[in-house]
């Protein structure tokens, strides 16, 4: 049999000796799904269910018939601790016939021998390379396995002593993505970004926008960001409000947020903060159960799987908020939030379910329309207002925007997105499909606009 790796979570591998060869694996990670083909379909692997402590590999020679003479090999058997005479004694994984499962149960699973034993059973940090001055302290978090570390990968109690890759995994084990490249490549990353700021005082980059682009750069952000979807509920992106424009800081470390000014070096305003966090629900669910993912925007908060969570702060949360928020939650409780329900596709750019709501919040946190209009209606409400929506100003004061013609008026109905005369005029609300405060919106449409940037 050809030497197969399998991988186990929480199982003692076994790979079954059906012919020549045979090899034993020890492997505690992940998921493997085709273990449970060839183990139960395919009689080649099996699994053995026992802790640890309670097994024993041990040796035993076995007398084999050769044309050139009889020789003694050693072979590998697992026994059972228990059966194991004097073990305190015994400085050799030799074993009698006697200490073998076998001698008591013949037809123990694994009473026949195998020629290798892989051991993968995780690893523990190795502080032995620091001196005691330097040597950071053992996290709680992880078992005591790694070292700990600050928010921003600092070791705990030895200023300038970073550590990152897996080692860093403290900060979020088992609920999150650094304890692998795919994950600790962006906080890596952030760390870079620290070191720029406190060592050369570079600034964390970021983006001024106006406010009326802000939702069109998050949908963009939602639909690229790498970061803040692998390193879920570890990064995410902060939106500093300013009035008629904001600055965007992509990627940010969230445990360090009552620490953003210095490790950033951005200054937080009168008008407060966004963070956009992806995360996962926080109720334990079946998750290939029938109703395991939410749909209805006006439930995004039940979402399960992982989505996009806005959080709306008018002052910097404190090392004491941090340490006292919610269980399960990246953040403390802020003065508002929002979801933005689940997608099957991670495509949150649809205009009822993701859009328009994600609108509304925002004109809530910024206290203005951020509405989209065309030119004419911005003339109008120029005329009429003393003070035309953000838009108008930003654009078509500005001699900017965009004329509306009947080519585009017809695109618009053509994909359904706007109401008819007759569905506003009728009872409003009335078709399920096409609710109430979509035709309120009216300009909702433009709401998702592209960027040229
Ligand atoms: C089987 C397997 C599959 C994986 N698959 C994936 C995957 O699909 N996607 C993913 O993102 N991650 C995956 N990972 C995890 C990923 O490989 C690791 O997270 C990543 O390699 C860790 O990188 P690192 O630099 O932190 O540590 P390492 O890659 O372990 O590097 C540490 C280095 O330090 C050296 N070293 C150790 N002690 C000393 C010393 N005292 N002196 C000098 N040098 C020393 C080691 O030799 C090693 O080269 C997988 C891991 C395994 C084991």
């Amino acid at each position: 049999m050809p030497a197969q790796t399998g991988v186990i979570d929480s199982f003692l591998g076994v790979f079954q000796p059906k012919a020549g060869r045979a090899d034993l694996f020890l492997f505690f990670r992940a998921v493997n799904n085709d273990l449970i083909d060839t183990y139960q379909l395919k009689s080649l692997d099996g699994l053995a269910e026992a802790r640890l402590e309670k097994i024993g590999i041990t040796q035993r020679k076995e007398k084999s018939s050769r044309r050139a003479g009889t020789q003694n090999k050693a072979k590998l058997y697992l026994t059972l601790k228990k059966h194991i005479q004097h073990q305190e004694k015994k400085n050799s994984s030799d074993v009698s016939g006697e200490e073998m499962p076998g001698y008591h149960i013949d037809n123990f699973s694994m009473r026949k021998p195998y020629d290798r034993v892989i051991r993968c059973l995780g690893f523990r940090f190795n502080f032995s390379v620091f001196d005691s001055s330097a040597c950071p302290p053992i996290s709680d978090n992880a078992k005591g396995r790694l070292p700990g570390v600050t928010p921003w990968y600092e070791g705990m109690n030895t200023p300038g002593l970073f550590v990152l890759g897996t080692a860093a995994h403290s900060r979020d084990y088992r609920s999150s993505a650094g304890g692998f490249v795919h994950g600790f490549r962006y906080t890596v990353r952030a760390v870079h970004r620290v070191l720029e700021q406190r060592y050369h005082s570079n600034l964390w980059p970021s983006t001024k926008l106006l406010t009326t682009q802000l939702q069109s750069w998050i949908l963009k952000r939602l639909s690229e960001a790498s970061g803040p979807y692998q390193m879920f509920q570890v990064l995410g992106d902060v939106i500093l409000l300013r009035g008629s424009h904001c600055e965007y800081v992509e990627e940010f470390t969230l445990q360090a947020l009552p620490q953003f000014s210095s490790v950033s070096g951005h200054e937080v305003s009168e008008h407060g903060l966004i963070v956009l966090v992806m995360q996962y629900g926080n109720n334990k669910i079946d998750f290939l159960g029938r109703s395991r993912a939410e749909t209805d925007w006006t439930k995004a908060w039940k979402s399960n799987f992982l989505h996009p969570v806005l959080y709306y702060y008018d002052t910097l949360p404190t090392e004491e908020d941090m340490r006292l928020r919610p269980t399960g939650w990246p953040l403390p409780r802020p003065k508002a939030m929002h979801h933005m329900v689940e997608d099957f596709l991670a495509e949150w750019d649809t205009p009822i379910s993701h859009i328009q709501p994600l609108r509304r919040f925002l004109e809530h946190c910024v206290q203005t329309d951020l509405r989209a209009f065309y030119a004419e209606s911005c003339f109008r409400s120029s005329l009429t207002h003393r003070k035309p929506p953000l838009f108008c100003q930003q654009g078509y004061l500005k001699r900017q925007g965009v004329a509306h013609n009947t080519q585009l008026w017809q695109q618009v109905h053509g994909a359904g997105l706007m109401p008819t005369e007759q569905e506003t005029g009728k009872t409003s609300g009335s078709d399920p499909a096409f609710p109430n405060y979509l035709a309120q919106a009216g300009a909702s449409v433009s709401s998702g606009l592209k960027l040229d940037f």
